[in-house]
């Protein structure tokens, strides 16, 4: 199937080559979709897009316009597409609904660690011949008690993990697992009891019209004093003016956060030779309890190449029988 990969990169383009390249006219693109760039795909039948790309109705209805049929998403997410829109003009579209959700819930268990036993400061201390701990307690997590809103693929393996370390698992999910409950005696709970009681927070669940902001200044002024926040799902969850002002506040301890609200703009890019334009942005960086990666959880060769093998599938799927199992509509 004739398909242009936009958003290509260093880091998954070679894993969608080492699978597609012969089976798919697969041509890649730097681009980011946008309204600018849809008509890039003129004359192909399907996309394939990334986190970054922006398919909202107007750059859909472009696509749609230029011949495209079917859009493959390269994640799981699917919060940057216009979904009405695509089925209103009969698109497809298929995401990668699991790839290694052990990549992620991983990633989120590295930003606990780096943040609660100081990693960072005890490096960049040792750099400067400073040797004192007065700066670097933490805490064990061991009966420590851990909230999960959101207890699906990642969830799930984030819940394995941190009940490994012996900790509570308190969850929050509009579909609880009843598999977490009897495994690791998980127990769910209303959001406001999960915020009272945990001492750390990881957020887990899709960005859509109810997750939006779904942590505010209200959820984080009933949060136990000194928790620490994790966020590795969506930036959108999270009002980040609101989670600057409960650091401030002393209630969160620390934020780990792969994902920002306005991260479009920003990340994957090099942005070394020019300035960003967001003081927002600039605020929670320079924060001294906040540990900011840019969107990497799932930087794993093994969730690359579950990501590549999906998508092939799917536009194999498309190619044989004009249908895939992995369409989220
Ligand atoms: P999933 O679909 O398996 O699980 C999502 C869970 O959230 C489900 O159990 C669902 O019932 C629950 N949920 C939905 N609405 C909710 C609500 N209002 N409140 C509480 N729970 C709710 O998805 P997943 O594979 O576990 O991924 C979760 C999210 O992680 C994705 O949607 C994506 O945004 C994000 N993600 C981030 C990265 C990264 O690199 N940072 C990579 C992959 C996925």
């Amino acid at each position: 199937m004739r398909t242009l990969v936009y958003s290509a990169h260093g880091f998954d383009r070679p894993f969608l080559e080492n699978l597609g390249l012969g089976k798919h006219d697969l041509i890649f693109s730097e681009e980011l979709l946008s309204v600018r760039t849809a008509h890039l795909a003129v004359g192909f039948q399907a996309v394939s897009l990334f986190t970054s790309d922006n398919a909202s109705a107007e750059v859909i209805q472009l696509l749609h316009k230029h011949g495209v049929k079917y859009i493959c998403l390269r994640a799981v997410g699917h919060d940057n597409v216009d979904l009405v829109q695509a089925k209103e003009l009969g698109m497809r579209v298929a995401n990668v609904p699991a790839y290694s959700p052990n990549a992620i819930a991983e990633h989120a268990v590295a930003l606990i660690m780096a943040l609660n036993r100081k990693i960072l400061l005890g490096q960049q201390q040792m750099k400067l011949n400073d040797f004192r701990l007065d700066n670097l307690v933490g805490f064990d997590l061991f009966n420590k008690t851990v909230g999960v809103v959101g207890t699906g693929k990642i969830g799930a393996a984030f819940t394995r993990i941190m009940h490994g370390f012996g900790c509570r698992i308190l969850a929050y999910d509009v579909a609880p697992d009843k598999q977490l409950i009897e495994k690791y005696q998980t127990e769910y709970t209303s959001l406001d009891y999960l915020f009272k009681h945990a001492d750390v927070v990881s957020v887990n669940c899709p960005l859509n019209s109810n997750t939006k902001h779904l942590f505010n200044k209200a959820s984080f002024s009933q949060m136990k004093k000194g928790v620490i926040f994790i966020n590795t799902a969506r930036g959108g969850i999270v009002n980040t003016h609101d989670l600057l002002e409960a650091l401030d506040e002393g209630i969160v301890s620390a934020a780990g956060l792969d994902v920002y609200e306005f991260e479009k703009p920003i990340f994957f890019f090099d942005h070394t030779e020019s300035q960003l334009d967001d003081p927002l942005f600039e605020k929670l960086r320079a924060h001294s309890r906040v540990l900011l990666t840019g969107h990497q959880a799932f930087l794993t060769n093994e969730a690359l190449h579950g990501i590549a093998k999906t998508t092939m599938d799917n536009l194999d799927q498309w190619s044989q029988t004009g249908s895939s199992v992995n369409e989220v509509f």
